[in-house]
């Protein structure tokens, strides 16, 4: 009867449901959302206590079921089913409080939607398979700390709040799960930058969270984006963009004054996730060093050519990098603030992430 492919893990006890609802301190004048609704065990809660509800549902069997369950009642009228795939909607419905015994194949990118709505829920209470509520709550230097623990951190607080045993659903799930409070951040106390700003810088550095940030700034595709977003910012503030394909001599004089390492970092740690890019890292400074080591041999240093503004994004990246002091620190050793620090260092540079 329940879809594993939709997550169906149907709450049997009526305790956890009365407690998700509880904890999320419902006001009479609430609108809520809860996704995946199933039979209506919470739905119906939270009509008790709130304005009204939205459920969004996938299952149309469910759909109909929680739409049943309140039929010929007072709260009735306060339902709206959605059906479809919440996180195919491309916006979520604007509400005070998000609810949801979250189908598991969804939780990162519910959290992830939740965040990057510009005025979220006040508050979410949200039931997780507990290897992900142990993500959402991880500081620096835990296993489990990952751009989602950063971003829930930034945008949010995050409490756990209770323990529930596979045993108070229907079926059982393969794991333990944890129900979790998450109160974002609104109005002034949201932080002052784009969502996708943070989160693209997140990306590139959590792809390769055990290097050093340098390392998981000079790697080819990394700087190629630095160098398309560089000229996007430089087009919309009438700033001229210097394309020319740079010879040795010009190469030698753009990088006079420049306070770039010439060291390759063969940081040879443990992050394997990402070692494809290991080999586009020598790329990146071994034109640099052809050039330095030539020079020294009185050679025609052999190198890939390279646009001015290319060698010029490379220099603004090791800059921020350097002068933010976190050059030489790894992602996984960076808290929240850290990340801003440098985001908001590239910002001066002209280089942005979305
Ligand atoms: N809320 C009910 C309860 O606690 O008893 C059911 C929770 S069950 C774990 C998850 C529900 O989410 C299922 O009804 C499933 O059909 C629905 N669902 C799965 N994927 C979904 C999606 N992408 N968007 C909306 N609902 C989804």
């Amino acid at each position: 009867r329940f879809d594993k492919d939709y997550g169906q893990h149907i709450l049997k006890n009526p305790g956890i449901s009365d407690a998700i609802v509880d904890k999320a301190y419902l006001k009479p004048t609430d609108v809520v959302v809860e996704v995946g609704p199933g039979t209506g065990n919470i739905t119906v809660r939270a009509l008790e206590k709130a304005k009204k509800v939205i459920a969004i549902e996938l299952d149309p069997r469910m759909g109909a079921e929680v739409t049943k369950r309140v039929q010929g009642t007072p709260l009735a009228k306060k339902l709206e089913v959605i059906l479809g795939d919440v996180i195919k909607m491309p916006q979520m419905p604007p509400c005070d409080a998000l609810i949801s015994n979250t189908p598991y194949q969804i939780s990162s990118p519910l959290i992830f939607k939740m965040l990057a709505m510009p005025n979220p829920p006040r508050v979410a209470v949200l039931m997780f398979q507990r290897e992900f509520a142990k993500r959402l709550v991880a500081r620096p230097g835990d296993a489990l700390y990952s751009r989602l623990s950063v971003n829930v951190n930034f945008w949010a607080t995050c409490k756990h709040i209770m323990k529930v045993g596979k045993q108070n659903f229907k079926p059982p799930p393969k794991v333990e799960s944890d129900v979790v409070r998450i109160e974002p951040l609104i109005g002034s106390a949201r932080p002052n930058v784009a969502f996708e700003e943070f989160d693209g810088l997140l990306r590139i550095v959590f792809n390769r969270k055990n290097k050093t940030l340098r390392s998981a700034f000079c790697v080819k595709e990394v700087l190629s984006m630095c160098e398309r977003n560089y000229k996007v910012y430089c087009t919309l503030n009438n700033i001229p963009v210097d394309e020319s394909i740079i010879d040795n001599a010009s190469a030698d004089a753009a990088m006079d004054g420049m306070d770039v390492d010439m060291d390759v970092d063969d940081d040879a740690d443990e992050d394997m996730a990402a070692d494809e890019d290991e080999e586009d890292m020598p790329t990146f400074f071994q034109d640099l060093k052809d050039t330095e080591s030539s020079k020294e041999a009185g050679k025609t240093p052999s190198r890939n050519p390279k646009s001015k503004v290319a060698l010029i994004v490379r220099a603004k990246v090791l800059k921020v990098l350097s002068s933010t002091g976190l050059s030489e620190t790894r992602a996984r050793q960076c808290d929240q603030n850290d990340f801003l620090k440098v985001l908001l260092a590239f910002h001066e540079e002209g280089i942005h992430f979305s």
